[in-house]
């Protein structure tokens, strides 16, 4: 028995088996690389589910954690951290004015920010949040509630009022939909797990009208697309729209866990003293190493790299579609990368985890594909030659 049957073993026998995992064990990373618990090398074109957005233990990142460890792990949430507020002051500083919340996952980030929309509502009895159709937004009770997929909600039923579902890309079906009592429309900018869809910068325009117009709070998840892979730092000014909150979580901490919500300056005061917190939310460790992710960011000039590499990944598989008429469609921002097959993906996946390559699949046909923003030439070249090598295959 190796090293990975044994911890599978383990697995079997003490976790909940709550996750459909593949037989990989990983034992150590750097960048887009990962080793498993028996020394095979793999390319990690899909690092940590987006979490290692700038590769697995940035040098940046590893040093910030490592120098803060001695310093000081954790503070409780009523005294003041310095590492907290200047981490509060650099999110703001890359997006807009406002106030942020800490937490510690997407799924806490997004209860913050509906949380925040039902208080504001909650004189005038207003308190529907609209979501979207083949969105992910959690797995909370409420945020289940909020995901626009059947799959996540079966059998927690039954589930907490105030959400509604209204197809992606449809300003139409937002304006029926809305009624006396809609606080906030939320959305991900880019549906990620929903299948890479994109919506129209007019859709995004119309969405931010309707809410001016009838004071309705605008929630922005982009707990995915956060942090430079949209090409921009938040997906958000790829569209040219600003939310009222955004919700930020996987690569902002480089690898350790964190959520935010930032509301801007109309909204920032509405949670107020007893009426929110998190235990471990903005503790100077978590901090620390999201503060090393946008200095990595900057000095690095990682966000130029990925709108150079999504070109270069982009035109590459524009190339393969040529050849494979199962690739139905690429749907491509920066580093936000689809390939819509017009068969099931699993195989595909499957069969590129035994060339050594890390990819995604979602919702079955869908090839998800987000390299590190730190993604090079050579590892493009690389993927696309297992990708090629398994798609002749099939
Ligand atoms: C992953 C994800 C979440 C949930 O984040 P957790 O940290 O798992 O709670 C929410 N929204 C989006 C868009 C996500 O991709």
């Amino acid at each position: 028995m190796n090293n990975t049957e044994r911890a599978v073993r383990m697995y079997e026998r003490y976790v909940m088996n709550t996750y459909k995992r593949v037989p990989l064990c990983l034992e150590k990373a750097k960048g887009a690389k990962v080793w498993d618990a028996d020394g095979k090398e793999y390319l990690d074109l899909f690092p940590g589910w987006a979490v290692s957005g700038i590769g697995h233990c940035h040098p940046k990142v590893v040093a910030a954690v490592a120098q803060q460890a001695k310093k000081l792990l954790h503070v409780s949430n009523n005294y003041y951290s310095r590492v907290q507020a200047e981490l509060a002051e650099a999110i703001i500083r890359n997006s807009f004015p406002g106030k942020v919340f800490f937490g510690n996952s997407g799924a806490e980030a997004n209860e913050a920010a509906v949380k925040l929309a039902r208080k504001y509502g909650h004189e005038k009895g207003r308190y529907e949040v609209i979501t979207m159709t083949k969105s992910f937004h959690g797995r909370t009770i409420a945020m289940i509630t909020a995901t626009g997929q059947d799959k996540v909600k079966k059998g927690f039923e039954p589930l907490p009022a105030g959400f509604l579902h209204v197809p992606f890309n449809d300003l139409e079906a937002v304006k029926e939909a809305l009624n006396d009592k809609t606080i906030a429309i939320m959305l991900e900018p880019i549906q990620c797990e929903g299948g890479i869809n994109i919506p129209d910068k007019e859709y995004m325009r119309g969405l931010r009208e309707l809410c001016d117009e009838k004071d309705i709070i605008l929630i922005f998840d982009e707990v995915q697309t956060g942090m430079g892979r949209t090409g921009t730092m938040f997906a958000y000014q790829y569209f040219g729209v600003v939310p009222d909150v955004m919700t930020l979580a996987k690569s902002l901490g480089g690898g350790l866990p964190i959520g935010v919500a930032l509301a801007r300056e109309k909204f920032q005061d509405v949670l107020t003293p007893g009426t929110h917190a998190s235990t471990f939310g903005g503790s100077p460790i978590v901090c620390a190493a999201a503060l090393a992710v946008f200095d990595a960011i900057k000095k690095e000039k990682l966000i130029r790299n990925a709108n150079a590499m999504g070109k270069v990944f982009r035109n590459k598989l524009t190339a393969l579609q040529k050849r494979y008429r199962f690739i139905k469609e690429i749907r491509s921002v920066a580093l936000v990368i689809g390939v819509e097959l017009s068969m099931k993906g699993e195989d595909v996946y499957q069969e590129c985890l035994k060339e050594g390559l890390l990819i995604n699949c979602t919702q079955d046909t869908v090839l998800r594909i987000m390299p590190p923003l730190t993604v090079t030439r050579r590892d493009i070249d690389k993927a696309i030659a297992i990708l090629d090598k398994v798609f002749s295959r099939i």
